[in-house]
Parts: structure tokens; sequence; C-alpha cells
């Protein structure tokens, strides 16, 4: 028996050990589920064992991977999928779907094992494939674009709003910046209610001035993911790289904006900060330079036409202080964040190779458990220093807020 799991992990990829450390075949989810019901689940968080386990790769998917390291680390969310009171872990009355179902799968493979075998997350995959037909084949993906469709489609099935008829925003644009930000919130709440949400989704706000009579214009828009720009030197540090994202930017020719005022468009200042600080942030180096300024890349241009920075970004591993890209000072009001706003490095998606949609994927992560880094490129696994990490290749830092 053991021998025939063995000879079809080898020949999988699922395993790369010796044959003397065959583990004990990795649990389906059936097997998940009779755990659950031996009430598992409860004492998920002081029956940690795990915490090292790779991730086998199914063909360059090794974006995919990196990426489910880094959120398998994010421990809040791997606290609500695994470690909720009720029966099911999930919010009360909300069926376990596809994806919620791999995932937490890929979880309790990842917390509960501590063999070496890396885990072969074909579930999520399938299952991703199905809802974004980029992810089926065995070709290259953007990992950050993985990253917000894997999000989002976690957040959907487990969306507690069912009616999602449209809502009127109750926005006064006479009110405070902060009153405004809270409206275009609670309508964003009234249609999006999930755990995922409450871990990861921030606010925007994009503020235009006219340069001719000077009427502000607000919009506040939910992110899942901060795409930051990253400049052509030999290094800087990721606070600079925030600074240039809230830097004002100047809108003028084919770029002019509407102004409702003036009735026409306009030159225009254009500002975006952050109204709204999710608990943990997901910040994207827009280190890939496309040709046209289109997020939505076709198989035409795969692979042609990008050129990629590889500049030294110096990103700290913790107190990150997020306030100075609040919303503040210059709207007359502080949203709410009159303290520093702190936040500490739980993961980095590191890229190497020239092209996005080549090269290699790696997440570096930290284990609380054991208070150390750990390396993940597929099914290796070693031990990192933290001031080894590798600031040329991050692509994807996820920072989680300081508790108090
Ligand atoms: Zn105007």
């Amino acid at each position: 028996m053991e021998q025939t799991w063995y000879r079809e992990a080898v020949s999988q990829g699922w395993y790369e050990g010796p044959s003397s450390s065959v583990p004990q075949p990795a649990s389906t989810s059936e097997d998940w589920y009779q755990l659950r019901d031996r009430g598992w689940r409860r004492s998920y968080v002081t029956q940690l064992t795990g915490g090292t386990r790779g991730l086998a790769n199914m063909g360059n998917t090794c974006y995919m991977n990196a990426v489910l390291q880094c959120l398998m680390h994010c421990g809040m969310l791997a606290e609500v999928m695994l470690g909720s009171e009720d029966s099911t872990g999930l919010p009360v009355g909300i069926k376990p779907q596809p994806l919620t179902r791999a995932f937490t799968e890929a979880l309790v493979e990842h917390w509960r094992s501590s063999h070496e075998l890396a885990f072969r997350p074909q579930l999520i995959k399938s299952v991703m494939a199905r809802s974004a037909p980029q992810f089926a084949g065995f070709e290259q993906q953007d990992a950050q674009e993985f990253l917000v469709f894997f999000l989002d489609a976690l957040h959907e099935e487990l969306n507690e709003v069912k009616d999602k008829a449209y809502k009127e925003i109750q926005d006064d644009e006479n009110a405070q910046g902060a009153e405004r930000a809270r409206a275009w919130w609670a309508h964003y709440e009234s249609l999006n209610q999930s755990v995922v949400k409450d871990i990861f989704v921030g606010q925007l706000c994009s503020r235009v001035t006219c340069s001719r009579c000077g009427h502000v214009s607000m919009v506040f828009d939910p992110f899942w993911s901060l795409s930051i720009p990253v400049p052509d030197e030999a290094s800087c540090s990721l606070a600079a790289c925030m600074h240039a994202f809230i830097a004002p930017e100047n809108l003028s020719g084919e770029n002019r904006f509407f102004c409702g005022r003036c009735r026409t468009h306009t030159d225009c200042m254009k500002q975006m900060t952050l109204s709204r600080c999710p608990d943990v942030i997901v910040v994207h180096l827009k280190r890939f330079q496309t040709r046209g300024a289109s997020m939505q890349r076709t198989r035409s241009t795969r692979g042609s036409g990008f050129s990629k920075l590889a500049t030294v970004v110096n990103f700290p591993l913790s107190d990150f202080d997020l306030r100075p890209f609040c919303a503040q000072g210059a709207h007359e009001d502080t949203y709410g964040y009159q303290e520093p706003l702190l936040y500490n490095l739980i993961g980095v998606v590191n890229h190497y190779g020239a092209s996005g949609t080549h090269g290699h994927y790696t997440a570096d992560c930290f284990e609380p458990r054991s208070d150390q880094w750990f390396h993940y490129d597929d099914s290796s696994v070693r031990a990192l220093k933290a001031e080894t990490m590798d600031q040329r290749s991050a692509y994807v830092m996820l920072f989680a807020r300081a508790t108090a």
C-alpha cells in the first residue's frame, strides 16, 4: 500500500524525499470533513504542527504556490477559516463552496501536517480555472493578478449579501471627506460582507481638483491590492514608492477631467490617498512596464513588450507606518487615524526573471510559532534569515496591522 502511494507520489511530482520517510497519504477533502466532525478544528490554534510544508509545482504553477503560501501564512485568514467555534468553521449559514473547501483543505494540509511531502493544490487550481480561464492551462501567470482573483473569488463564495440590487450611495458632496469615505464604505458593505473582505479590503480616495475653478471631486473606491510605482533607479525605499503613489498628478491634454462646476473638460490635479487601511494590506510593486496602459493583457501581448525593473526596494520588516499615506491634513480631517498606523511584514512574493509571464516565483513567509522566516520555492522549503531577503525580486508584499 505504501509502496503504491510512494510510486504514485513520485511519478506525480508530489513527493521528492527518500522512500524511508514516506509519509501517510495526504488526507483528502473527505478526511478533512471527518476531522472537522470530530471537533479537531476547535483546537486548531493550539495544535498547529506544520507551517513549513511546500507546494508541488503542477507545471508553471509557481505563481499560484507563492501566493498561496503567503495567504496560508496570513494568520487572521487561517484562524477564521480553521478556528471558528461552530461546527463548520464558516460563518453561520454559509455552505462550503468549491474554493472555500479547496482552500480550507490546503490550510489543513499546511498547518496540520508535519511531514515533508509537498501538498498538491490541484483542487484550488481547477476551481480557479472555472471562474478565470487564464488559470486553466500551464502557462506562467502574473502572481498579483492571481492573488486578487483568488481573494475576490473566495470573498464572493463567502459573501453573506445575496441581494445585489442596485443601491444609491448616500453621498453628500458638501460633507467632510471622512464622512463621505464612510458613506462610500457603507455602500460597499451593503453589497459585500465576508471575512475575506473584513481582512483585506481597503479604500482609496481619489481627489481631483479643477485648476480653473478649484472645484474638488472625490471618489472612494475599495481595493484588494495597492499597485505602487517603482522608480528606474538602483535602489529606493518602500516609503519612497508609496510617496510617489500619493504624489499629486497633473491631468491635462487627453487626460483632462470633466469638472462638474465648469461643465467642461479642464486641466486638473489628481491625488490618491488611503481613506481606509485594511488589517492586511497587499502592496504590489509595479516592476513590469507595459507598452500600453491596458490592465488586461491579451495572449498576443503576452511575453512581449514587458520590461522589468530590478530596483532594490528597501522594505521594513516591522513598524511600517501607513499614516503618512492616508487622507488627512489637506482634507482638513484625519479620517480617524490619529496614531501611527503600524504594519508588520508577513509575506513576500518574489519574482525572478525578466518578464511577468516567464521566470519563477517564490515566497518568503513569516512563521510566528517559530518566530522565523522561511523561503518557499514550490516543494522546497528552507529557513531564511530576514536580512538576506531579496529586495531586488520582491514583487508583492503582505503587511499585517500590528495589534496593540
Ligand atoms: Zn472647474
